[in-house]
């Protein structure tokens, strides 16, 4: 963390701007997107939970990613490591040295605050300050039923799960330099100050895709730029104002101990530009210090692979998306979600709730399109269409299809789009088909 981006996080923490978070945070523990963890004991500092709305719409943002830079590859496969790892890993990769935020800390009140949020004098009561001092943001784990237990750490990045696999992949699958793993999931960091919502958190998910590459100047520099487009497209691809993305390229102390060089994609969210995702690259920085290298098949030739990173944060990705799908229409509230990732696609409604024949064709409407589309379809009856739209545009349900007394005759129903509000007749039996292109 270097002077520059802590003086940068100063001026983000002053131009932030409550009233937008604040709504975000209130519709998210409203609807069931995100909670605060362990709640009903008043909380935990950095940790969230996912609620029925939240879960769905981080899992499509992990499947959306996967697709792009697994299954539509021919150069990716997958993996899953362990979060908790032989020590001996962070050891080799630095972590345990290198992987430090500077805190500073009050005299008279003895507060920490990060060197980039504290200001001249103490932020709780105007007092003075001790020199920074470092702290590691590594999570300790006791392993072990007897004493001494054995000191472990909860992974502060998944790359490494990578890393130390690097021979098992290229010798059990039939990977060739250039080539990439991705894998996503659970990291653990000892923020000091975490916030700005699920921002910065002490536990978070990482989507992240190590690819090898030849130990060649130009080439590298070649597929890096490559990845820099391919991963703010993507954004941009799933909804994200292009307008709102940007690239921040680190200078020299800003890097992680790993980084060749480096470029940030930010988003500028409330609490100002901020980032979104990493594309690194740590040339042979992981791969010697595992002692690790590979063998080209076809000439025998013998190489440490360089390594070209991109490294973005589920929660950080969905929080941006929350953020900037968010509309106001007078009372109303949209969240104009793309409708892959949006957490259901279609509510069928019966135009009543207490007229039989309604409530089974719609049933029937229900089924066809539940079989029809891949992902969750909902039933609501509650109150009037008008207050089932409004209920289903706040938490971004695309299509809202509704059985008439007309569908019983010409079996159409009405099917409304979220961001148009505007309706028109599809035939049932032509309803999947219609929502299957819209998701494609
Ligand atoms: P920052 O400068 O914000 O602390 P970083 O540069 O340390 O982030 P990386 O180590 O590059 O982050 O991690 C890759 C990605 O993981 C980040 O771009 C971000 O999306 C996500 N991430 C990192 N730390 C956190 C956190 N504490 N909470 C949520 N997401 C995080």
């Amino acid at each position: 963390m270097d002077i520059n981006k802590q003086s940068l996080r100063l001026r983000l923490k002053q131009s932030l701007s409550p009233s937008v978070m604040e709504k975000i945070t209130a519709l998210a523990k409203r609807r069931g997107f995100i909670f605060p963890s362990s709640e009903i004991y008043g909380g935990y500092q950095g940790f969230w939970d996912y609620g029925p709305l939240g879960v769905e719409l981080k899992n499509n943002i992990k499947k959306e990613w996967w697709k792009s830079m697994v299954y539509k590859r021919e150069d990716v496969v997958g993996l899953d490591a362990a979060i908790i790892m032989n020590p001996v890993v962070w050891e080799k990769s630095g972590h345990l040295n290198a992987f430090t935020d500077p805190l500073i800390e009050c005299k008279s009140c003895h507060h920490r605050f990060k060197v980039e949020d504290a200001g001249d004098k103490c932020q709780e009561c105007g007092g003075e300050y001790t020199q920074p001092k470092t702290f590691n943001l590594m999570t300790e784990v006791l392993l072990g039923t007897t004493e001494p237990k054995e000191k472990s750490y909860l992974r502060g990045e998944i790359t490494q799960g990578v890393f130390v696999n690097f021979e098992n992949v290229v010798n059990s699958s039939r990977v060739k330099v250039p080539f990439g793993i991705s894998q996503i999931g659970k990291a653990f960091r000892n923020e000091i100050t975490p916030g700005n919502f699920t921002f910065r958190s002490r536990e978070f998910e990482q989507m992240e895709l190590e690819y090898f590459v030849k130990p060649d100047e130009a080439e590298s520099k070649k597929i890096f730029e490559y990845w820099k487009k391919e991963r703010i497209d993507w954004y941009v691809s799933l909804g994200i104002n292009k307008d709102k993305l940007r690239f921040h390229e680190h200078v020299e102390d800003e890097k992680a101990h790993y980084a060749k060089y480096a470029f940030d994609i930010q988003y500028e969210a409330p609490f100002g530009w901020s980032e979104l995702e990493g594309i690194h690259h740590r040339g042979d920085y992981d791969l010697k210090n595992h002692n690790l290298s590979y063998k080209d098949p076809q000439t025998s030739e013998e190489f440490i692979p360089w390594v070209i990173e991109t490294s973005g944060g589920v929660d950080r990705a969905m929080l941006f998306f929350l953020i900037d799908a968010y509309f106001e229409d007078g009372e109303r509230i949209i969240l104009k979600l793309n409708p892959k990732i949006a957490p259901y696609k279609v509510a069928v409604f019966p135009l009543l709730r207490n007229k039989e024949e309604l409530i089974i064709k719609a049933k029937e409407v229900l089924k066809i399109i539940k079989e029809g589309i891949d992902g969750p379809v909902v039933w609501d009856d509650r109150g009037n269409i008008g207050k089932r739209y409004f209920a289903q545009d706040e938490i971004g349900t695309p299509w809202c299809v509704t059985v008439d007394f007309e569908t019983l005759e010409d079996k159409k129903v009405t099917v409304r789009d979220r961001d148009t509000a505007k309706q028109e007749r599809v035939a049932v039996d032509k309803l999947s088909d219609y929502f299957s292109e819209e998701l494609k």
